[in-house]
């Protein structure tokens, strides 16, 4: 489903699955291109959940397991250049979901498919590595992969560009009738983190308080979606400049990470002598990498910490 509790130019949409021994995953997908800095997907997620049509299956239930993840949903127009000398860039990796389903496994699978066979191609023509397998892209370019990708190039342009209703409405014809063949393509031409407006064009969003029953706060959730990082080790959300959280994000956009991340990783702390400060608590981190793609000053980068820690989800 698609809309409620997004609003207000925010889009996304929500799924629900049923699973084994009475379990449900359900889950709301934000696009990360929103404008408010107000805006919280963690508590637009906890507001999703009172909706009568999830409601009916949780009320009762017990809270097991949660995560985040960004989405790779760029599609065809955005891939990269899959091969580089020595290495090949598949899956998501490389962005191989196709949007208009929200489907990436199939896809990522194929992929990786194509991969292993260049790869084995390549070590049975006597190539000892380094090289650049050009032979994927070939095969890939003739897959049925690259054709439903191309053909789902439209899908999420036409809905950031013309809206759910619009967008909806050439999807709907570009799709179900032209089969995604129409002879022009839609293009994203703003990134996410350049979408945001500052926070004195928006109103502060009063999120209702979670009840504890269908509803919960961050730092619960967090623990539940077991994380863990090996201590004493630096810290794996680097600053470019330490300076732009307090000098220049909070007076223009409020600080959003402080909202944007679904783990509550990014604080601004007050000390008693009023003086406010930006902490990082890089042990929450569930890898989701949202503040990489939506600091509106490109200011974070996510890299891997050490030891192999994040989150661990089971039944995943
Ligand atoms: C909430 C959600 C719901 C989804 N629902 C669906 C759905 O219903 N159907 C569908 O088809 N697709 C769905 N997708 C998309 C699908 O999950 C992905 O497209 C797919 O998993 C991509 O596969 P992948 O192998 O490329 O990457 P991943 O599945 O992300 O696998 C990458 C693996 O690499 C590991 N890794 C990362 N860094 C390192 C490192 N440094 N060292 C060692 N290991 C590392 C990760 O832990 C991970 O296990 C969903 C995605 C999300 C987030
Ligand atoms: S710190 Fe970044 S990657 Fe980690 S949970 Fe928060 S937004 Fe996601």
């Amino acid at each position: 489903g698609s809309g409620w509790p997004l609003e207000g130019g925010t889009s996304g949409g929500f799924f629900m699955y049923h699973a084994e021994n009475n379990q449900a995953f359900v889950g709301l997908i934000v696009d990360l291109n929103y404008a408010n800095p107000y805006v919280s997907p963690f508590d637009e997620f906890q507001r999703l959940k009172h909706h009568p049509v999830l409601k009916q299956y949780l009320e009762g239930g017990k809270r097991v397991s949660y995560g985040a993840r960004a989405i790779a949903k760029g599609g065809f127009n955005a891939l990269p250049e899959m091969t580089f000398a020595g290495g090949l860039l598949i899956g998501c990796n490389a962005g191989t979901l196709n949007f208009a389903k929200i489907k990436g496994t199939h896809t990522a699978m194929k992929s990786g498919m194509l991969a292993a066979e260049s790869v084995f191609d390549a070590i049975k023509g006597g190539c000892s590595g380094g090289k650049q397998l050009e032979s994927f892209n070939t095969a890939f370019k003739a897959s049925w992969l690259h054709d439903e990708l191309y053909r789902s190039r439209n899908f999420g342009p036409a809905m950031h560009k013309f809206g759910p209703y619009l967008g909806g409405a050439f999807n709907f014809i570009d799709q179900n009738i032209f089969g995604g063949k129409l002879p022009i393509t839609l293009r994203d031409d703003h990134e996410d983190y350049a979408q945001m407006r500052p926070a004195k064009e928006f109103t502060p969003i009063d999120y209702p308080k979670p009840d504890n029953v269908l509803s919960f706060d961050k730092l619960t959730s967090v623990f539940l979606s077991n994380t863990n990082h090996e201590e004493n080790q630096p810290c794996h959300l680097v600053l470019k400049d330490s300076s732009v959280p307090l000098s220049k994000n909070l007076p223009l956009y409020a600080e959003p990470a402080q909202r944007y991340c679904p783990a509550g990783v990014y604080e601004i702390v007050e000390s008693e002598a009023g003086e406010a400060s930006f902490q990082i608590n890089s042990q929450n981190c569930v890898h989701c990498k949202t503040c990489d793609i939506k600091d509106p000053a490109q200011n974070i980068t996510w890299v891997t910490p050490e030891g192999g820690g994040g989150p661990n989800y089971p039944n995943m």
